[in-house]
């Protein structure tokens, strides 16, 4: 692939920069928690005999900080890299409600320097709902404009691959796996691996209604009217219905538990329309087409999922 550099003979260098717009760092801190592979093997070792990857910027965990950091994002210091965007960017009056350094004195806006990052990237991975889509800083009202990288992209007519990886966290699989694919099987066959959103099939085809342990429940007109019962949780607000990822088969913390097999719905953080259209949290979803449910589903399990809302259930 065209990001490959040789450091040695032997190895070859794959360079990432890690870059947060509009985040709270929740993203890093679960691709941290990654177990297999973990952090440390995919930043350390080779992810394939004779490749690795080289992070050289990474706000919250690299060593160095401020100007000494920022430095490693230059043009001389960077190229043929992999942008991992992590955070929304803030686009509205220029950009200018989130900023990173200075130049000359003036504040660089976080929509700047991803612009500038991306542009020179070979592709781009967004990590996270908001980076993917806007997330919870592009919640309504949203008067900092915030957006998805891929929105932004667009914008600016800078035509760079975007791979989205959803999540309020992402899974750390969800993110490492697609990194550790582009590096066996090559960026293109993941690109032609991706859905109309831009995001792996592998981790994002299916709804997660249709892999609900509780699904059975559903079915049956089983639902629980309070967090903890027993019986779908779809009344207490259950965006399983909505939400494509594979969140019941993986599981998290290495896979020891997720969202309703611990007992609370799904809140929908992997959905586009996270967190406007998931809101009220615990209340049931309002019947209404939603933009992200893709053609091809709006189908029979809707159709019984808008039948079983009009319900008279408590
Ligand atoms: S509504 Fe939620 S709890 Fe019920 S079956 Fe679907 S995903 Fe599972
Ligand atoms: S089950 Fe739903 S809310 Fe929980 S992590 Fe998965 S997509 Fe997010």
């Amino acid at each position: 692939m065209k990001s490959e550099k040789r450091i040695s003979p032997e190895v070859k260098e794959i360079p990432v920069a890690w870059f947060n717009g509009a985040s709270d760092s929740g993203c890093t801190i679960s691709i941290l928690n990654a177990v297999n592979p973990t952090i440390k093997n995919v930043l350390i070792d080779l992810i394939r005999p004779g490749y690795h990857l080289n992070l050289r910027f990474q706000s919250t965990i690299m060593a160095g900080s401020g100007e000494l950091a920022v430095d490693m994002l230059r043009e001389e210091k960077l190229e043929n890299y992999i942008l991992v965007v992590e955070g929304a960017i803030p686009t509205a009056d220029g950009g200018i409600y989130g900023t990173v350094g200075e130049k000359e004195g003036k504040p660089i806006t976080i929509q700047e320097r991803v612009l500038d990052l991306a542009d020179r990237a070979i592709a781009v991975i967004a990590l996270g709902t908001c980076a993917s889509f806007g997330g919870i800083f592009a919640a309504a009202p949203n008067p900092t404009g915030c957006q998805g990288i891929g929105d932004t992209l667009k914008k600016a007519k800078i035509l760079r691959p975007v791979i989205n990886i959803p999540g309020c966290p992402p899974h750390p699989d969800w993110f490492i796996k697609t990194v550790v694919e582009i590096i066996h099987q090559g960026l293109d066959k993941v690109l032609k691996s991706l859905d109309e959103l831009g995001r792996p099939k592998s981790f994002y085809g299916q709804l997660i209604h249709d892999i609900c342990p509780r699904r059975p429940y559903f079915d049956l007109g089983k639902f629980a009217e309070k967090i903890g019962e027993e019986g779908c949780l779809y009344y207490l607000g259950c965006k399983g219905p909505l939400t494509y990822a594979d969140c019941p088969i993986r599981g998290w913390n290495n896979q020891s538990n997720w969202c309703v097999m611990s007992g609370g719905p799904c809140e929908g953080c992997a959905m586009p329309e996270f967190p406007d259209l998931s809101s009220p949290l615990y209340q049931k979803i309002v019947q209404k087409r939603l933009p992200g449910i893709r053609k091809d589903t709006d189908t029979e399990e809707l159709k019984v999922y808008l039948k079983a809302s009009s319900n008279s259930l408590p």
